[in-house]
């Protein structure tokens, strides 16, 4: 059975059962600052779980996307080892809130299992907290499992819990059995053992969130208990495809087929060739979890999430970079991925360029130092040796290479080394802390969250209709700089948050005034402003102030925000759906907008968009903001940010026939505001992503008025109307390049003369000795004086003592004809011997060269050295 057809056998059937069937969500958890991934169906239903929000059905099924790479599941080290551990994977659920509990949870399991997959109930078993005596009991009664094949475990693998307090109970585990004879005789230790050794497979995990523990571990049980149940897609599709290793059903096979290709290189499916095939495993793993974690909207960087993204396609890189690939090939795995799961996940197909460039640039950004980095890694971890990588080379390696510390560590431990974690972390910490000492002297610091002023009650952010207003003050502190933090009740400040910056302002109070100078968020998402006390003393009480925004300011951003939609819907519109967000800086002077697509744009795309983006501006189109359901936004064709989520009300911004995004900034009420768009620059800032940096208003307009009087004062300088100004420049550049070469043809007549003239001294055939002086005009090239003078020579050897009158500078040139360089005479060591004798230095190559004449006085002197010189190598040259 095709993965594709237990996906959707799981949904129908717990449909069928009275579940609401809800998307998966995304694997950037929404709003959960405590967790990096989403890794468990039940994610998206936390707060459902902790009693905060309603449940959106009394029981639910999903398939959920999961990544377990951080934190308290971490299986990193695991993949490709294991036959069963990915990073991503899809994670089947059935879930009740306070609906039904134990009986049918397990009822279901089994059915599923066994009535609608067919799995043989005779290698199935099941696992049960030892103190479950219901669970046990119903595992018994309502299948046929024999008590030898029900185990009562511990805490560590039976018990589940939220955190430290909240939501937790037993949970009850379904296993298959891999072996080739099963027996229930073994014993609890040896079942476990089998699991780890892969002869077992765990393949479905069911919570029984029963208690609600309190501060110092007190549970009490849950008014109304709930299931939260999860089952590996990929398990269930190793075992119904017969393959014992979730690598070689049909999730996996296609990825590797094409990193088979990619490599040159078979993968074999047989046992024993499991250790060799560990590469292409990895390959496949990370390819999918790359192509998941892009089109959710994770970006790689240094960061977090990020970062998360860049270890694991860096991991990727290095196992093909080792079996001899030194091209990127992820991205065409990435490629299959989205082919294979594009159907059933489109955030894959829609984005689809962007994953195959985004993979590809980071993977050519890493290639393109890994090789000095793995020879790096070589000297200081040489195979065979053993001890510990310091912390400061595994920085270096990290930091100049772009080696992840988790991947210097796995090939330390390849070669039995250990790695100073500590010493690593120091580094980091150092190179952090001077760039934050950099970052704060550009005025631009955050205040830290740490210590910002929370407050019980609501705030309300009315910036959108309001810059000024009345307000109390909820709470407010001194920071440790002096300046004063405040939580203002109605808040008309924005904070930075998609790109736009935050606003800036005072807030007035009786006798005292604080100018806003930075917005942040504290730990509970609440606005607080910070600035200097600039007047008078911030009372202890709490009081009614004045709160207002910095006008202008706000306008200004509100025209590039504005803007940035208009530019958005432009490329989207002249290049193709490709292009999506990269990045975004709304600020009051300009805007820069990142977004992926490949190559630089053409002067006429640049000019097109630029144009569209103008004609928007003078339709003068209202800017509609409304607050609607996600899906129904997504629906009407709303560009999607990440990580919101299915039900939520978004806030979407659109601009009639032209824009719809989802967006939490602010904007001009209509378009004609924005007044006027300019594009600076276009740029590229990593393969596969340009950069738009463009300006609005009033700095478009200050940029045109600066531009025409330039343009004016280029127009007096030059006689010319401004229309004509390039052709006039270009008229003056050619007749610029028409007098060089002019003057230059007569400085070498002027010496050709002379060399002309000194040549007849020389003799007229047969190879001849010339020295002499001549005097050229400022800018003579001796070079070109050089090659004349060696052509006109014919066979022997010359040395010219020139002058430049103009410059009142001296020089010594010299040429030899190539069958006395035969002979042992160099134009080098002639030079050489004259400008020493005028205590200088100079040299060159044996058939031209050049010097210099430190007293011209003795310039003479030189040249009969030189004529000593030649005499003494090749007798008779001389007369
Ligand atoms: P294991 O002990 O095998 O690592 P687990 O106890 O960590 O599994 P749970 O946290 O209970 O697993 O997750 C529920 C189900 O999700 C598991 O029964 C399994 O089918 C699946 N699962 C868990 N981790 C992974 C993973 N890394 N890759 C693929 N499937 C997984
Ligand atoms: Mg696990």
């Amino acid at each position: 059975m095709r993965a594709d057809e237990i996906r959707s056998r799981f949904t129908e059937y717990f449909e069928r059962n009275g579940h609401l069937h809800l998307p998966s969500s995304s694997l950037v958890p929404e709003a959960d600052p405590t967790l990096m991934f989403t890794n468990a169906g039940m994610v998206q239903f936390k707060r459902v779980f902790q009693g905060e929000t309603e449940p959106p059905a009394p029981r639910a099924v999903t398939v959920q996307k999961c990544l377990r790479v951080s934190g308290k599941h971490n299986d990193l080290e695991d993949v490709g080892r294991t036959a069963r551990h990915h990073t991503f994977f899809e994670m089947l659920g059935n879930f009740s809130f306070g609906d039904y509990f134990k009986h049918d949870a397990i009822r279901y399991a089994w059915e599923f299992l066994t009535g609608e997959l067919g799995l043989d109930p005779e290698r199935l078993w099941a696992t049960v907290h030892h103190t479950d005596d219901e669970a046990y009991g119903l595992w018994t009664e309502l299948t046929p499992l024999p008590g030898t094949r029900v185990r009562r475990l511990g805490d560590k693998d039976n018990f589940w819990q939220m955190g430290d307090t909240g939501p937790c109970g037993p949970c009850s585990e379904v296993h298959y059995d891999l072996r080739e004879e099963p027996d229930d005789s073994i014993n609890d230790e040896q079942f476990m053992a089998a699991g780890e050794a892969d002869r077992f497979m765990e393949i479905w995990n069911l919570v029984f969130m029963q208690f609600d523990r309190g501060p110092g571990g007190v549970d009490t049980p849950l008014p109304a208990p709930s299931i939260d149940t999860g089952a590996g897609l990929e398990r269930i599709a190793a075992i119904l495809q017969g393959v014992g290793t979730n690598f070689h059903t049909d999730l996996f096979l296609p990825i590797i087929e094409a990193a088979e290709v990619s490599l040159g290189r078979e993968y074999s499916t047989e046992p024993v060739e499991w250790e060799a095939g560990l590469p292409f495993r990895v390959l496949a793993d990370h390819a999918r979890a790359v192509a998941f974690l892009l089109a959710d909207g994770v970006f790689p960087s240094n960061e977090k999430r990020g970062y998360v993204l860049r270890r694991i396609l860096r991991r990727a890189v290095r196992h093909y970079w080792l079996l001899g690939r030194r091209e990127p090939m992820l991205d065409g795995l990435v490629g299959v991925v989205v082919d294979r799961m594009g159907g059933t996940y489109p955030e894959l197909e829609t984005r689809r360029e962007h994953l195959l460039a985004t993979t590809r640039a980071e993977e050519e950004r890493f290639l393109a130092t890994i090789e000095e980095g793995m020879s790096r890694f070589d000297e200081i971890a040489p195979e065979g040796g053993k001890g510990t990588v310091e912390g400061g080379e595994a920085f270096k390696l990290y930091d100049t290479f772009g080696f992840p510390l988790d991947l210097t560590e796995l090939m330390a431990a390849e070669r039995g080394y250990d790695v100073d974690v500590e010493g690593f972390e120091r580094a980091l910490a150092g190179q952090r802390e001077r760039s934050r000492a950099a970052f704060a002297e550009t005025g631009r610091g955050r205040a830290g969250a740490a210590n910002l002023p929370v407050a019980d009650g609501e705030q309300e952010f009315v910036g959108y209709d309001l810059v000024e207003t009345r307000t109390p003050v909820l709470a407010h502190r001194a920071l440790d700089d002096g300046r004063r933090a405040l939580l203002l009740a109605r808040n008309p400040f924005y904070a930075e948050s998609g790109g736009q910056v935050s606003d800036r302002g005072h807030v007035r109070g009786e006798g005292w005034l604080v100018d806003v100078e930075a917005v942040a968020k504290n730990d509970a998402g609440q606005t607080v402003v910070i600035g200097p006390v600039t007047e008078g003393r911030v009372p202890e009480r709490a009081e009614e102030v004045e709160a207002v925004v910095e006008v202008s300011l706000r306008r200004e951003t509100e025209r590039n925000h504005t803007a940035t939609h208009l530019l958005h819907a432009a490329l989207r519109e002249r290049l193709g759906d490709h292009v999506q967000q990269a990045g975004s800086l709304v600020a009051p002077d300009r805007l820069r907008f990142d977004f992926s697509h490949r190559g630089p744009l053409t002067a006429e795309e640049r000019d097109r968009i630029e144009a569209d983006v103008n004609d928007a501006i003078l339709g003068n189109l209202e800017v509609r903001s409304a607050r609607r359901a996600y899906q129904e936004a997504l629906e009407a064709g709303a560009m999607a940010l990440f990580g919101e989520k299915y039900g939520e009300v978004v806030r979407v911004i659109e601009v009639p026939g032209i824009s719809l995004e989802l967006c939490g900034g602010t904007h001009v009420r209509t378009t004609g505001q924005i007044g006027l768009f300019k594009i600076v620059a276009e740029t590229g800032v990593a393969a596969g992503v340009r950069r738009i940096e463009a300006v609005t208003g009033r700095v478009a307009y200050e940029r045109t008025v600066e531009r025409d009087r330039v343009l004016e004062e280029l127009g007096r300088a030059l006689r010319a109307p401004v229309h004509d100004l390039p052709a006039r420049i270009e008229r003056l550049l050619e007749e610029r390049e028409r007098f060089a070469r002019e003057a230059s043809d007569r400085r070498g007549e002027a010496a050709a003369e002379q060399v002309e003239r000194l040549l007849e001294t020389g003799g007229q055939n047969g190879r001849r000795f010339v020295a002499g002086r001549i005097r050229v005009p400022a800018g003579t090239d001796l070079g070109e004086l050089g090659d004349f003078l060696r052509a006109r020579l014919g066979s022997g050897a010359a040395v010219l003592h020139v002058e430049f009158p103009d410059e009142g500078r001296h020089a010594f040139v010299s040429v030899v004809s190539d069958d006395l360089i035969h002979e042992g005479l160099k134009a080098g060591d002639l030079v050489r011997v004259s400008s020493r004798a005028t205590g200088s230095g100079g040299g060159g190559r044996p058939h031209f060269a050049q010097g210099g004449i430190g007293d011209p006085e003795r310039a003479d002197e030189g040249l009969g050295a030189a004529r000593e010189w030649a005499a003494e190598r090749v007798p008779g040259l001389v007369s």
